[in-house]
């Protein structure tokens, strides 16, 4: 691995990181009209993201062991996501968010708001995993790396969004939601830092990570986000969203063939 590779990775997570201040920084008005975009955008990046690179990638590295793991990690957060009674990746806080109703999502807990600690923790173990999968996909080539990059990133703000917007209704400050929410972003590190030394002792790693990620990618863009644009008005703005985040990596991946690149 060269020192390039590192750098991207951790630039890569650095604005990760960034993205876990969409919340307080991008303002009211914006969201409210441009959340169910956002959203969408985000279905289209992780979905043509899995196919184009992830996966591909991952069975170059794994063969057909890359579908076993992409599926038990599949399964894997149906289960969780089933145990818990919680959208990771809430679209429902998007769209709550958006009409102005943050205390509207609560997990399919009437009335039991979620607690702030354990917000964090899953937000903080899922991110490690986002950390992961960036470095592997660097690892195996730079379009499969931005292209994760910018899955990872992109699905990131509507969920930090709705996440903030929990924090608030729990009645944390703005600096102090701000804080936490940044911090339990930069995790990823964590995870960005395991593969890139975990690779060196155990080679078939990187593979591993990436089918993972396929799998999880597949999963939040499918389950979570994906039917959000069959949801509400103005489903124009949402399909028009979901094109370009499809159109953002089709485009980074013929960008690179036609480069004369890895492929
Ligand atoms: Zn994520």
């Amino acid at each position: 691995m060269d020192a390039n590779t590192v750098l991207l990775v951790f630039v890569a997570v650095g604005l990760d990181g960034l993205a876990g201040l969409a919340g307080g920084v991008l303002s009211e008005r914006w969201l409210q009209r441009r959340l169910p975009a956002l959203v969408a955008f985000a279905a289209g990046t992780l979905l043509s993201a899995v196919f184009l690179e992830v996966l591909p990638e991952a069975v170059e590295a794994r063969g057909n062991a890359a579908f076993a793991w992409a599926f038990a990690s599949f399964v894997a957060l149906a289960l969780v996501e089933w145990a818990l009674g919680h959208h990771h990746h809430a679209a429902e806080a998007a769209a709550g968010h958006a009409h102005g109703h943050p205390h509207a999502h609560h997990h399919g807990h009437p009335g039991a708001p979620t607690l702030p600690a354990a917000l964090l923790v899953s937000d903080a173990l899922h991110n490690v995993g986002d950390g992961a999968a960036v470095a592997a996909a660097f690892l195996v080539s730079p379009h499969a790396g931005f292209a994760t990059a910018f899955a990872v990133i992109v699905h990131e703000l509507p969920q930090e969004v709705g996440d903030y917007a929990l924090l608030r209704a729990a009645g944390w400050s703005r600096a102090r939601s701000l804080l936490a929410l940044g911090a339990v972003q930069l995790t990823a590190v964590v995870g960005a830092a395991g593969v890139l030394l975990g690779t060196q002792h155990l080679p078939s790693l990187q593979g591993t990570v990436l089918a993972i990620a396929g799998g999880s990618f597949l999963y939040i863009g499918a389950v979570d986000l994906l039917p959000e644009l069959r949801r509400g008005p103005d489903s124009r703005q949402r399909v028009v969203g979901f094109l370009c985040g499809l159109l953002l990596i089709v485009g980074l991946h013929f960008a690179e063939r036609f480069a004369g690149g890895h492929g």
